[in-house]
């Protein structure tokens, strides 16, 4: 079984599958950055965790003919770290730098001068002077990734060309991807499986991988070489991996509110206590997704399950899918 994550990365434009926007407008930028012999622009990359903007980043770096450098920005503590990140980068490179808008003030005040005439500018302080230094950097591109646009300072945003924003997969998408990684794995699925795989990923590709590898893990213990529909869904239900790609957490979510608060609004604060959790952990983890799958909606008055959010539970007892 191949055993890093980089086995499943697909390696050029046309085997990315999804976010057709972003890959048809990606093309044009990359062939006329090859045709004008120029560094491509740099790029701000926008949107949820597991959607591709790594792998989309080093694919353009394949296509460019070039090396990528990826870095978090928590890796960049201080001035010292950007300089020397900088400092190795050839001509055409490509810096990837995730969770951009994390970067600390300082470092990013460094970016400006290398992105804009790829340029360092740093001031040293001395108790009797102060020095100025400027630096020449190789002609590179930035590809920024971030969570939240938003959060990136004006300066840092308007010196990226273009921001491009991914959006979930559908289930559609997701098939194909379980299909070409399915191929990786020395197992066989009927044609069926691939969808009910796409349809328990939260639209979300590495979430997906996630659930292929547990599969193939049950595979092996079950001493499995096809695996059909049935099969799949026993092992679903061994994995804990339920119907829309529920987690137990979020059942237990929807269980509160279909057993205790049916039709009431009810606050965050007021579940997490009844579920012994931490309000910020179920608003960050675990709401995003059951709001957006419309199993809850998020009123002024409080959370309340919606209509399909009670039907997916009762299913889901009916299935008796282990809940405690
Ligand atoms: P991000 O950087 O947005 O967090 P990654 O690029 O690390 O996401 O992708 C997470 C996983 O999902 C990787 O294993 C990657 O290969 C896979 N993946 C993401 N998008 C696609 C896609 N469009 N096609 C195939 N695999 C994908």
């Amino acid at each position: 079984m191949p055993k890093q994550e980089n086995l499943f990365r697909p390696q050029t434009l046309n085997d990315f599958l999804g976010q057709k926007e972003i890959i048809k407008r990606l093309k044009i930028f990359i062939y006329s950055a090859k045709k004008r012999k120029t560094v491509l622009d740099h790029l701000l990359f926008y949107g949820p965790p597991g959607l591709g903007k790594t792998t989309l980043a080093q694919i353009i770096a394949n296509e460019m003919g070039t090396n990528l450098f990826v870095v978090t920005a928590a890796s960049l503590e201080k001035i010292v770290d950007i300089i020397s990140i900088l400092g190795q980068l050839n001509a055409g490179d490509i810096l990837f730098i995730d969770e951009i808008h994390r970067l600390k003030k300082e470092v990013t005040e460094i970016l400006y001068g290398a992105m804009e005439d790829f340029k360092v500018y740093v001031t040293y302080k001395s108790e009797e002077n102060t020095k100025a230094i400027t630096m020449n950097v190789s002609p590179f591109s930035l590809i920024g990734a971030t969570t939240n646009a938003g959060y990136l300072t004006a300066p840092l945003r308007d010196r990226f060309a273009i921001t491009f924003k991914f959006n979930y997969y559908n289930e559609n998408e997701l098939s194909l991807i379980a299909k070409n990684i399915a191929k990786l794995f020395n197992l066989t699925f009927d044609e069926t499986c691939y969808l009910e795989i796409a349809k328990r990923s939260r639209f979300t590709p590495r979430i997906l991988i996630n659930h292929l590898k547990k599969i193939y893990d049950y595979a092996i213990y079950k001493n499995l070489k096809e695996i059909n529909y049935f099969q799949l869904n026993k092992a679903f239900k061994y994995l804990k991996i339920y119907r829309y790609g529920l987690n137990d957490e979020d059942i237990l979510i929807i269980k509160v509110l279909y057993e205790r608060f049916l039709n009431q609004p009810t606050s965050l604060e007021t579940i997490a206590s009844c579920l012994n959790e931490n309000v910020n952990n179920l608003k960050i983890i675990n709401e995003p997704f059951l709001v957006m799958s419309s199993i809850i909606d998020r009123t002024k008055r409080g959370r309340i399950l919606t209509k399909k959010g009670q039907e997916i539970y009762q299913k889901i007892i009916e299935e008796d899918n282990g809940l405690n």
